[in-house]
Parts: structure tokens; sequence; C-alpha cells
């Protein structure tokens, strides 16, 4: 049966800035995730500190806004039941420049793609689905 499970992932201004966009999504892909919505935008700082506020007290919190906020990110919802592999550990080296986000719950990921998403950018149905899930 369809997975109808969504999450938000988005590749940041680094991975963006390093051209791996396309590798990145194409992974996605090829593991059966399906992309609902995508938007090639710069966030604004605003929309960064809500996005992170659970880390407002951190100390690195001023520097990941601002590292953000430093170019374009890729944001996108996916359906996907499943952790994306290992794009971090074959493409990054510090924390601070880890080139993307992922949502660790569906909670988190339902919060987030409120604040990066309107409903009707999300409105798309994959006829995928049937050939990739049971
Ligand atoms: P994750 O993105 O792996 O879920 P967190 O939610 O803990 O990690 O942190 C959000 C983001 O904050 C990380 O992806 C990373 O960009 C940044 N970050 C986390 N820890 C540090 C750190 N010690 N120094 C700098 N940036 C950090």
């Amino acid at each position: 049966m369809a997975n109808s499970e969504h999450t938000f992932t988005a590749i940041k201004p680094d991975g963006v800035q390093r051209g791996l966009v396309g590798e990145i999504i194409k992974r996605f892909e090829q593991k059966g995730f399906c992309l609902v919505g995508l938007k090639f935008m710069q966030a604004s700082e605003d929309l960064l500190k809500e996005h992170y506020i659970d880390l407002k007290h951190r100390p690195f919190f001023t520097g990941l806004v601002k590292y953000m906020h430093s170019g374009p990110v890729v944001a996108m919802s996916n359906l996907a039941d499943s952790k994306p592999g290992t794009i971090r550990g074959d493409f990054c080296i510090p924390v601070g420049r880890n080139i993307i986000h992922g949502s660790d719950s569906v909670g988190s990921a339902e919060k987030k793609i409120g604040l990066w998403f309107q409903p009707e950018e999300l409105d798309y149905k994959s006829c995928a689905q049937n050939w990739i899930y049971e």
C-alpha cells in the first residue's frame, strides 16, 4: 500500500553553491521518494528563525541563521517513509556546513511544510507510488 507520510527537506546554501542540487534530488528520486513541492528561494531571516526555533538558545543559532540566509536554498516536500541515505556522509565534513535539512519526525515535518509552503502549492498526486510500494 502506498505510503502517505510527508516530510520536509531543504538543500542548504552550501549545497546549492556547490552544485549538488541535481545529485541530491536524483538520490531522492531514485530511492522512490515522491516530490510534491519544490521551491528555489532565499529564505527570510524571520522564516529561518521560526524554522530553527527549537535551537534558539544554542550558541550556534545566530551563525546558523546567517548561514541559511547566505544564499538560496531548495525547499522540498516529499512523500517518504525512510531515511534518505548518506548525503551528508558522502558530501559534508563539518556540522556547520552540512548542505541539507531533513525533518526528524512527522510532527516536525508537518510544522516545517506549513512554514515553507502554502497548501495549494502541494496539490500534486504521483502515479508512481503503486510501482514503488506493495
Ligand atoms: P540536524 O539538521 O542534523 O537535525 P539539528 O536539528 O541538531 O541537526 O541542528 C540543525 C542545524 O544546526 C544542523 O543541521 C547544522 O546546520 C546546525 N548545527 C547543529 N549543531 C551545530 C554546531 N555544533 N555548530 C554549528 N552548527 C550546528
